[in-house]
């Protein structure tokens, strides 16, 4: 029996198998939850129903996370659908391409405000929609990355938003906690998926990693599902509004190893 069974997961951030919230789709359907999966809108469709299908969800919401209006149909549509939600998840991210590139200092005030709306305000707000109907004992969990903590070239905005995604996570958890629900995020190391594609320089940094991390290994979306599995599972009762690093390892490093002399 999976540690997931009887719970019911909706995903949030699901754009095609290359996607983090595929692997965490993937490992809670594998762990016996029943999955609804939400997508950004039309132009995803083709590729998320076959995902769904494949992991037998009939829960199948388009949601612009920009607009309350759509968050409050997939909440009521949710509701209807499962009664009361076990996990929520939040993978979900988005900042003008342009942003990522060059100096911080030329965030335009637009694009700084659309990389927080999109990538911090959203969890928020669907953190309130879906409160009526998170179970007692249930969890919400968001994707971050290192790059809210240390400066990542070329990240800018988003390592702002990152921050504050996690300060969101530790608010949130705070607001749930006598409800029963824990709020957590995972700071994943660097995956090659379609929002990767839009940091520049994300090729270099990404095999620069598997050099510099203890484990001299880069991470998988499998290993982002089976911690989210954790993270939202009983066996992690009383964890709540932290940042779990799946990274292997790669935080704790202050310098790179110098290179051998021959
Ligand atoms: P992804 O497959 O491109 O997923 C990002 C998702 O966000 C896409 O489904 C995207 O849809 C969706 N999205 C963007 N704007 C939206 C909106 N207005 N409404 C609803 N959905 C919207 O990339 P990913 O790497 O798996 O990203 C998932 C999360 O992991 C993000 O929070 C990301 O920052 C985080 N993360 C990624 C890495 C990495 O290296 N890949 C590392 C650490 C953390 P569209 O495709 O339509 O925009």
């Amino acid at each position: 029996m999976g540690i997931l069974e009887g719970k019911t997961a909706l995903v949030f951030g699901l754009a095609n198998e290359r996607s983090i919230a595929w692997g965490i789709t993937q490992a809670m359907h594998a762990q016996g939850a029943k999955i609804g999966i939400s997508y950004a809108g039309e132009a995803l469709e083709r590729r998320v129903r076959p995902l769904a299908a494949a992991v037998g969800c009939a829960f199948v919401e388009a949601c612009d996370v920009s607009k309350d209006a759509d968050i409050a149909v997939v909440a009521a549509k949710a509701g209807a659908a499962f009664g009361q939600i076990d996990i929520l998840i939040h993978s979900i991210a988005f900042a003008v391409r342009d942003e990522l590139n060059g100096p911080y200092y030329n965030t335009s005030r637009e694009g700084f405000r659309t990389a927080m709306d999109i990538s911090v305000y959203s969890f928020v707000a669907l953190a309130r929609a879906f409160q009526p109907w998170m179970r007692r004992g249930g969890a919400m969990l968001c994707m971050t990355y290192y790059g809210a903590e240390k400066v990542v070239p070329h990240y800018n905005v988003m390592g702002v938003a990152k921050s504050a995604l996690e300060a969101s996570t530790r608010y949130l958890a705070y607001d749930f906690g006598p409800q029963g629900v824990r709020v957590n995020a995972i700071s994943a190391g660097p995956i090659r998926t379609l929002a990767a594609a839009g940091v520049s320089g994300f090729k270099d940094m990404y095999r620069q990693f598997a050099e510099m991390a203890p484990l001299r290994e880069n991470i998988t979306t499998e290993d982002v599902g089976n911690a989210a599995v954790f993270l939202c599972s009983d066996m992690a009762a009383h964890i709540t509004g932290e940042v779990l690093y799946v990274d292997s390892g790669y935080n704790i490093m202050g310098v790179p190893e110098p290179p051998t002399k021959e």
